[in-house]
């Protein structure tokens, strides 16, 4: 087994170890931000201090690498970029959480788990498979993967649009949003997210995207429980009928 598998396949058996306790605990950002998870930290600079490493390193490993890294394969860094731009740098300044704050802890782990990330799709698309042929475009998995990978960018994006046209001004509390997905399940943005990955690791068809869709999988589940708990908790007319995350599922 070559190095590289050793990290991939711990990263992602890491990941399995770690799912239960994600899923016993709130992560301790947004609604459920607590102040018994150490010193806290302004919450847009913490979105983008701890998503910048997903953008840069990944790119940056693929553009330094010595190997002909083939047009295909910087097709999928530039989807990458794409997503990463806008999750670290566009996503915080539209944010409407003025005077909001998050644990630095999870800032940190965050951060980590973005360097890893970076590091097992950089190393993937710029040392192992970074000779992608053009015929690769023409292969079912690319096509189905890539209108995965799209549908999910427009979900999640739409649905993060939408949360954050819910606050007006200086407001920071919370609405039940009703249009779009949300008219089926709680969290639509993690839902778009959840497939997106999926539909990357589909189109690449790739180890690296397999561990970055079960990681996107293994903190988004959780959360969407976590949030339609409290919705429901907190909104005694939110609609029953609502799922949490997969429509009619759970
Ligand atoms: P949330 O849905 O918790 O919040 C998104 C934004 O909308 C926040 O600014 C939040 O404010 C605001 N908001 C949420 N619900 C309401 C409401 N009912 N009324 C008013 N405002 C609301 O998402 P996250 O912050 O957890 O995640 C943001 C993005 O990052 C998502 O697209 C998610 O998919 C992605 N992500 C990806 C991960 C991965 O592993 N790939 C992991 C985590 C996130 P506030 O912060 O004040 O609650």
């Amino acid at each position: 087994m070559s190095n590289y598998e050793i990290f991939v396949y711990s990263w992602i058996v890491i990941g399995f170890l770690s799912f239960p306790f994600i899923l016993r605990y709130d992560a301790p950002y947004g609604r459920h931000t607590s102040k018994n998870w150490g010193p806290l930290v302004d919450n847009k600079i913490g979105w983008i201090v701890m998503e910048l490493p997903a953008l840069i390193v990944c790119p940056l490993i693929v553009f330094i690498s010595d190997n002909p890294v083939s047009e295909i394969t910087y097709f999928f860094i530039f989807l990458w970029i794409i997503h990463y731009f806008n999750r670290s740098v566009i996503f915080p300044l539209r944010i409407r959480t003025k005077k909001k704050k998050m644990p630095l802890l999870i800032a940190t782990l965050a951060f980590f788990f973005n360097v890893i990330n970076g590091l097992v799709n950089g190393i993937f698309f710029g040392n192992i498979k970074f000779d992608y042929s053009n015929s690769w475009l023409f292969s079912p998995e690319f096509i189905v993967g890539f209108i995965v990978f799209i549908t999910g960018f427009i979900i999640n994006n739409w649905s993060d649009s939408h949360l954050i046209s819910l606050r007006k001004n200086n407001d920071s509390g919370y609405t039940i949003p009703k249009k779009g997905l949300f008219k089926y399940i709680s969290c639509p943005n993690f839902f778009g997210e959840i497939i997106e990955w999926f539909g990357f690791a589909v189109m690449t068809w790739s180890v690296a995207g397999l561990a970055f869709f079960l990681w996107t999988f293994f903190n988004l589940v959780p959360r969407a429980l976590s949030h339609h708990t409290w919705y429901k908790k907190t909104f005694p007319k939110y609609p029953k009928e609502r799922k949490a995350l997969f429509p009619f599922i759970l």
